[in-house]
């Protein structure tokens, strides 16, 4: 097994968690993946030694004790461990994002001198707790309805109460639901008018009273994410619980658009594992296949050709809009993100397909990864708020309208 990373950082930071997520991904989570799948079990263990290698605190700023990777580096090493196990890796990503968002994220961001003052104090207590505590967090958002896209304020409602909020409401998709240590929930204001510049985003402990995780988890794949669904009734958390302060996630959303690409890195792992498989696979060198080559015939030499330009085409892209992520980019760089994620979650399923397709039936059966990587490939697509027809969507009207523009007389 070659620990070659899927892309070189640049300095010698990125490089080194970069090779640690490769050796993590290879020794540890890829012979624990098809046990997580079958059972549509969280990866524990994978989380106990992504805990002990300190990347619970991957995003988190060196100042509070974590390990400072900026976002660039947090998508070489999320791509790295989707490269291993996709469930790991996406799990991963609501955990890390959790703490890029408040924190190097929110510093880009419009604050009052007193909001600053407060976020800086309730996001050390939560970095402390992601650090010294080894707590995961999650990010619950889904609702079924128009929020998750964006396009609606939240259904969770937090109402103001004495020293913190009171919340109700339901999600649906929650990841890590039952193992994460606090759910990172939006919810909105209640006040007469729900409005989305009052969404809150609240860290709501798994313990807290009034808590439940409900519904089934058997999906077609990823299925080590756990995504049933979360019930929140009269919950209590604190002022304190604020992941960012009233109004922030808001503004995030329409200035830092690169937020809502950190799911597609596992994606860009799941479409080099597929890769990788076909050409281990072909070699006769697949453990846990007869050494059986078939590398010499003409139409899987064209197969494989043409599966390493469409890996070659994702890469670049990813490449190039991980490196252009900041706030207010500008309107190509927006396009670019959308195109990007459209393209890396459409070519990793298309890529696993040819993979199945070349390698052949024997390569379909559930001993082998590809497999699994095939069905969890199928996910990316479907994930809000980008989906691949949002991105679509996003990419149509925001290329032929300038803000604010309309055909209305
Ligand atoms: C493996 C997995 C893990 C997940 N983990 C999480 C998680 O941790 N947290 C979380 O919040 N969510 C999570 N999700 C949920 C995901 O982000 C979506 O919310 C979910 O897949 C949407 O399913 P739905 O059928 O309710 O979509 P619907 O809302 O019914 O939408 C169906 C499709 O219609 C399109 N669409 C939706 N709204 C609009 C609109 N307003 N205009 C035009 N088109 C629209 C979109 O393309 C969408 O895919 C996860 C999903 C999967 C598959």
């Amino acid at each position: 097994m070659t620990m070659d990373t899927l892309v070189r950082g640049d300095d010698d930071k990125t490089q080194r968690l970069v090779a640690l997520a490769a050796t993590l991904g290879a020794q540890n989570f890829a012979p624990r993946a098809a046990r997580y799948d079958r059972e549509a079990s969280f990866p524990t263990e994978n989380y106990r030694d992504l805990r002990d290698a300190g990347f619970l605190g991957l995003c988190v700023p060196e100042r509070h004790g974590g390990l400072g990777a900026d976002y660039r580096t947090y998508c070489l090493v999320a791509a790295e461990l989707g490269r291993h196990c996709g469930a790991t890796a996406l799990t991963f990503n609501m955990h890390v994002c959790t703490a890029l968002w408040t924190g190097a994220l929110a510093d880009d961001l419009k604050m009052t001198a007193a909001q600053r003052a407060s976020h800086e104090t309730r996001r050390a207590a939560h970095f402390r707790r992601m650090v010294e505590d080894g707590a995961i967090f999650s990010q619950p958002f889904s609702e079924g309805g128009a929020a998750a896209a964006g396009k609606a304020p939240f259904g969770t409602i937090a109402t103001k109460v004495d020293g913190g909020y009171r919340i109700n409401g339901k999600k649906i998709f929650a990841s890590l639901a039952g193992s994460a240590d606090y759910y990172g929930v939006l919810c909105t204001e209640d006040k007469p008018t729900l409005r989305q510049t009052d969404t809150l985003y609240l860290a709501v402990p798994a313990t807290a009273a009034g808590v439940a995780v409900v519904g089934d988890w058997d999906p077609l794949g990823m299925r080590g994410t756990v995504s049933r669904n979360l019930v929140f009734t009269d919950v209590f958390v604190p002022d304190d619980a604020e992941l960012m302060p009233r109004g922030v996630y808001f503004q995030a959303a329409m200035r830092w658009p690169h937020m809502f690409l950190t799911l597609a890195p596992t994606y860009m792992g799941l479409a080099q594992a597929a890769y990788d498989f076909t050409v281990r696979y072909l070699r006769g060198e697949q453990p846990g296949t007869p050494p059986v080559k078939r590398r010499m015939y003409p139409t899987k030499q064209i197969a494989v050709a043409e599966m390493h330009v469409k890996l070659e085409q994702t890469r670049a892209l990813f490449e190039r809009v991980i490196g252009e992520a900041r706030v207010d980019p500008d309107k190509a760089a927006r396009l670019r993100a959308y195109a990007a994620q459209y393209t890396i979650m459409e070519n990793a399923n298309e890529i696993a397909r040819l993979a199945l397709r070349t390698c052949g039936g024997q390569a379909m059966l559930k001993s082998l990864a590809l497999e699994r990587i095939y069905r969890d490939s199928r996910c990316g697509s479907l994930m809000l708020p980008w989906t691949a027809e949002l991105c679509l969507d996003r990419l149509g009207r925001e290329a032929l309208y300038e803000a604010g523009e309309t055909d209305d007389s």
